[in-house]
């Protein structure tokens, strides 16, 4: 079946940034078969299904190439609580820590954030986690194209940012190896290829030099992509240069773990010495221009991008809104060179879509062209702050908001249509996230006083047990997905 979408603007992405204008997308299987003219289109293509695309711009789909849908439970602590810029440095990105949820409480949180990618136009996404497989069904169940990242370290006693001692527990290293493992082979390849399974090492600073030599071998052996957290936060760097007197990135490189199938995220508190051996091994780099906004640190892309690296974005931590992660970082970069016309809204968007399909293996997907991936967006052009759409890029980077995209296809699927999310009950699920999070900070909070709740925070119920949080939501309350 051969679907239409006709009358309508399409931004392919392209190397030319070519825009049809009254153009056409024909899509075939989880292909894109053909762009053009309507009228060439729908000649070609006369018993296609017709999808009405007036009023609308179709754009290639984001890539969001860094989070952790489960921290959508922070959300409104965690932006606020960094870590500082000077020493001392004791660890951690938050003085409060992220509470302990049960594999359902954690599922919930992580359909909340996929809910929220989708209505952003997010269509790939890399999830980097410990212990995915208690979410996997879901997140396949979500429609979405993804990377599912099974993260592995081995220092205990302490968190990421910390210049103490190294403490090394060998059988917490190995007992990440065998998740990654267990995970690929029961999930990589599912949902008709849309999910992969890749390697994830926490950071520089909570993984010893042998972990990360066995991590690399075990990205070769299973032929896949590998992330890292990477020059984060400045105590990493203290810590780095602490246990291996190098800094972060030097100790990547001398240990032979950087490679072009590598996602480092963040890449902020760096030395240019660093952005060019990342270069060099051509590593993909995750801009998370938002979060670190919200940290009051900035990368050096443009410089990065030109050592060599590619460019993807994504939204890290407690937000998963693409169209605002696109613009910040086009806004970050003109602050920080001081230019009012660099980086372009078309360098944005193209590491927004393009450059993060290409960092987590999928070269065909993020822009649109005869015979590549069928991830698309559609957005509603009947709004106030996009009106005159006079330049489809430049307007909707500068001006579009998340709640302008009405239709996100993936794998030539529709997973969200004419503004409702086909995969998934939002209702339900936005409903128990509040109740998940009102469980989880209240236990939290009861269970250790010595934490205090920042400014604001609204008031909890009384403090149940972790055991009457799962009978509340046995396992198996799962909805059948809806829709094609
Ligand atoms: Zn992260």
């Amino acid at each position: 079946m051969t679907i239409l979408i006709r009358d309508t603007i399409v931004v392919t992405g392209d190397d030319a940034g070519t825009i049809h204008f009254q153009g056409a997308v024909a899509i075939e299987g989880n292909r894109i078969a053909a762009l053009g003219p309507t009228e060439e289109l729908a000649a070609r293509y006369p018993k296609a299904e017709l999808v009405d695309g007036r009023n609308r711009a179709v754009f290639p789909g984001f890539a969001n190439i860094h989070t952790h849908f489960v921290m959508t439970l922070a959300r409104g602590v965690f932006e606020d609580l960094s870590p500082p810029h000077e020493p001392p440095f004791c660890g951690g990105l938050s003085p409060i820590p992220l509470p302990p949820l049960s594999p359902r409480e954690q599922a919930v949180m992580c359909q909340l954030g996929a809910l929220e990618a989708i209505r952003s136009g997010t269509t790939a996404v890399l999830e980097d986690a410990s212990h995915i497989e208690n979410y996997a069904q879901e997140m396949v169940d979500t429609g979405l194209r993804m990377v599912l990242a099974e993260r592995s370290w081995d220092r205990i006693g302490t968190s990421i940012g910390d210049p103490a001692e190294f403490r090394r527990d060998p059988k917490l290293g190995q007992a990440g190896i065998d998740r990654i493992v267990k995970l690929h082979a029961r999930w990589h390849g599912a949902g008709e290829g849309r999910i992969r399974v890749s390697v994830a090492a926490w950071a520089p600073d909570m993984c010893s030099p042998e972990l990360l030599r066995e991590l690399s071998a075990l990205q070769k052996r299973l032929d896949t992509t590998c992330t890292i957290h990477l020059n984060q936060i400045w105590g990493e760097v203290a810590a780095v240069q602490a246990h291996h007197n190098m800094l972060p990135t030097e100790f990547l490189a001398d240990l032979g773990f950087l490679n072009e199938r590598v996602v480092a995220a963040h890449c902020r508190c760096m030395e240019p010495l660093e952005e060019k051996l990342l270069g060099k091994a051509r590593v993909n780099v995750a801009f998370n221009s938002a979060i670190a906004a919200r940290r009051g640190l900035s990368p050096r892309v443009c410089e990065m991008e030109q050592a060599g690296c590619n460019i993807g974005m994504g939204t890290d931590n407690m937000s998963e809104d693409m169209v605002e992660v696109a613009r910040t970082g086009l806004f970050m970069e003109r602050v920080r060179r001081k230019d009012g016309r660099n980086p372009t809204p078309e360098e944005a968007l193209r590491w927004a879509t393009r450059g993060g399909y290409k960092a987590m293996g999928w070269e065909d997907g993020g822009h649109l062209a005869p015979g590549s991936l069928a991830d698309l967006i559609m957005i509603r052009l009947d709004r106030a702050h996009l009106a005159p759409f006079l330049r489809p890029v430049s307007v909707f980077i500068h001006q579009g908001q998340a709640a302008d995209v009405s239709d996100v296809m993936v794998d030539g699927r529709w997973i969200m249509r004419d503004a409702r999310v086909l995969t998934m009950d939002e209702a339900r699920i936005v409903r128990e996230a509040e109740e998940v999070s009102d469980r989880a900070w209240a236990r939290l909070f009861a269970e250790n006083p010595q934490y205090e709740k920042p400014a604001g925070f609204r008031p909890l119920p009384p403090a149940m047990g972790a055991g009457d949080a799962v009978a509340m939501h046995p396992v198996g309350g799962r909805p059948a997905p809806v829709g094609p």
